[in-house]
């Protein structure tokens, strides 16, 4: 895939995107770097191809979205993440955002709920050549078995911050999740200290729901 990234219509859109990025407020050059790396043409649906540097979010399916670059670029931001930290990610989707971590360096874990959303991210990230886990199941609950994380992100707005992503931060890890109701969610940053978590409360942003047993009751 290293091969695709090379094509030019996508990588003059991809530039045009950094630009828009920056102008919105995204500063970590490690972050774009990132963004400059990771063709999301090919995490969209091909039918939407054309969008895909646009700074919008597009559908996929189950009635999921892949999120904003803006929003990726943010949430990437706030993780503040350094090469080699253990990342899990909270909702696959189309799996750009999971390519995003591994362009950082990270060493990612991500868990999708819908069976048709994991086996499609997995095939493209397989495609792609990226080393990722995954797995399919609830999310809320974390993933106990390769815990502690350096960064959880968490890509879809829960009701409340579960308790399993708390506990499985390392110290000094981040846990970044948009916290609020149906309509909007505040970006929440929760830093393990020892035994000392900080909790900071960053902009509002819209995300599709968080259905778990520690999030949303009423999935599809
Ligand atoms: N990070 C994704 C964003 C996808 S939208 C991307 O880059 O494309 C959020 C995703 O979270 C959806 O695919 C949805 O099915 C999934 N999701 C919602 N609740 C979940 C849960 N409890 N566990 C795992 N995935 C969940």
């Amino acid at each position: 895939m290293l091969h695709s990234y090379n094509e030019h219509k996508y990588r003059n859109r991809r530039q045009k995107l950094l630009t828009t990025l920056r102008n919105k407020g995204i500063k970590s050059e490690a972050v774009l770097k990132a963004i400059e790396a990771v063709p999301r043409h090919l995490f969209v649906d091909t039918a939407f191809a054309d969008r895909a540097y646009e700074d919008s979010a597009l559908p996929i399916d189950m009635k999921q979205t892949i999120s904003q670059p803006y929003t990726v670029a943010r949430q990437t931001e706030l993780l503040d993440i350094l090469p080699g930290e253990k990342v899990l990610e909270i909702g696959t989707g189309s799996g750009y955002q999971a390519a995003v971590l591994i362009a950082m360096g990270a060493q990612v874990y991500s868990i999708e709920r819908h069976r048709l959303l994991y086996d499609r991210a997995r095939a493209i990230l397989h495609e792609a050549g990226l080393r990722i886990m995954m797995k399919c199941g609830d999310g809320t609950q974390g993933w106990n078995a390769y815990a502690p994380y350096d960064a959880i992100i968490v890509t879809a707005g829960a009701p409340v911050i579960p308790d399993a992503l708390v506990s499985q931060l390392n110290d000094g890890g981040r846990l970044v999740i948009p916290v609020g109701d149906e309509h909007t969610q505040a970006m929440h940053r929760i830093t393990r200290h020892g035994d000392e978590f900080r909790e900071e409360i960053f902009d509002d942003f819209k995300f599709v729901p968080l259905i778990g047993k520690d999030g949303w009751q009423n999935g599809g």
